[in-house]
């Protein structure tokens, strides 16, 4: 259409699934794997559905994205799809962002920072690790070691609207906004780094420090935000910083009328930060006066990661393959299809 006074297509942000494999528990239970991945970037939802007369039948949903993944893709395969093609943009003063969103036991602590191998993470695999590897690459190339950067990262959780840093035993720090609208997280650690091996030990003392005191991982875990932050800085200055993000669970919970109040309130923030965070992507780059990055934590921490010109944005979204969380799944899909 030669005549479109539409803007250019927005490349800014990349929408990806991925589906993990059905996994011990689910084979045993005979659970069904109702995801079909027919293309790279079609993902289909087999549902069963009863008719009146109690007989069942399929039906199926159709989902498009940037990238779909089946249960066979590495780590490295849907980091080269994802976060890889950001990394850059923080060298040339950008900011990037990528998100892992998704039901608990989905994937998205094992897309970003490694998978599990017995009871520990293997880090090294991870997007986290990823990133930092081609970070310090770019680093050294002829193209960027003339600004003489340096690297810091920081590592902390976002929990029941409160900010606590990993880095430094769960400290619980103030979120201060200026009068320019400048948001600074107060006394977060920022450690430097100039190796993948210290950035591997940064993430293996944050993760500790995450699951301390609790007596199951993915229990605490899944009901906090945790942003993994590279910076670039030149002369103290920041240059760039890429976020990465392992959401909190976004199951709504079937079990939430017998839940205490304390899980209550825990989803209700949850609710809302992922609400206010598919509104702020849904407004990237289109400088909306009124995109509501107050209305979480998690959005306020990330304002300049969602303002400027120079700022990018993915999303993995995982998905578990059986019919057990065919509900879950189905909101996944849909939320991230709400961002692309
Ligand atoms: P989440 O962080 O979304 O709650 P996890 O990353 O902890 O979920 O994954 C739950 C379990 O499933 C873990 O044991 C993890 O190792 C396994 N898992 C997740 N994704 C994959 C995958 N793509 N391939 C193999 N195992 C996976
Ligand atoms: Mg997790």
């Amino acid at each position: 259409k030669m005549s479109s006074l539409e803007p250019p297509e927005d490349h800014r942000i990349c929408v990806c699934v991925r589906k993990r494999p059905l996994n011990e528990r689910e084979t045993i239970m005979k659970d069904l794997d109702i995801i079909t991945i027919p293309s790279h970037n079609v993902v289909m939802v087999h549902e069963s559905k009863q008719k009146v007369d109690l007989t069942r039948y399929l039906e199926n949903q159709t989902f498009c994205f940037d990238h779909a993944f089946d249960d066979t893709a590495s780590n490295e395969l849907v980091y080269q799809f994802t976060a890889r093609p950001l990394v850059e943009s923080i060298f040339r003063k950008g900011m990037a962002t990528c998100f892992a969103y998704g039901q608990t036991g989905s994937g998205k602590t094992h897309t970003m920072g490694g998978a599990f191998t017995g009871k520990a993470q293997d880090c090294s695999k991870g997007i986290y690790a990823l990133v930092a590897q081609d970070v310090f690459l770019l680093l050294r190339s002829p193209a960027y070691e003339k600004l003489e950067l340096k690297v810091y990262g920081t590592f902390f959780e976002i929990y029941g609207g409160k900010v606590y840093d990993l880095l430094n035993w769960k400290k619980k720090l103030q979120v201060l906004e200026d009068g320019n609208q400048q948001v600074q997280v107060v006394g977060l650690q920022e450690q430097e780094v100039s190796r993948v091996e210290e950035v591997l030990n940064l993430v293996e003392l944050g993760n500790g420090c995450r699951t301390s005191g609790q007596t199951s991982v993915n229990a605490h875990s899944s009901r906090s935000h945790a942003v993994f932050q590279l910076i670039l800085k030149s002369e103290g200055k920041l240059h760039g910083k890429f976020s990465l993000v392992d959401l909190a669970g976004n199951e709504r919970g079937a079990d939430t009328a017998k839940a205490n109040r304390k899980r209550q309130l825990e989803g209700a923030e949850i609710n809302k930060s992922l609400l206010a965070l598919k509104e702020c992507i849904r407004a990237l780059g289109k400088n909306k006066s009124h995109t509501p990055f107050r209305a979480s934590k998690l959005t306020q921490v990330l304002r300049d990661s969602f303002i400027g010109q120079n700022s990018s944005t993915c999303m993995i979204a995982t998905i578990s393959p059986g019919m057990t969380s065919c509900e879950n799944t189905l909101n996944t899909l849909r939320y991230a299809n709400r961002v692309k």
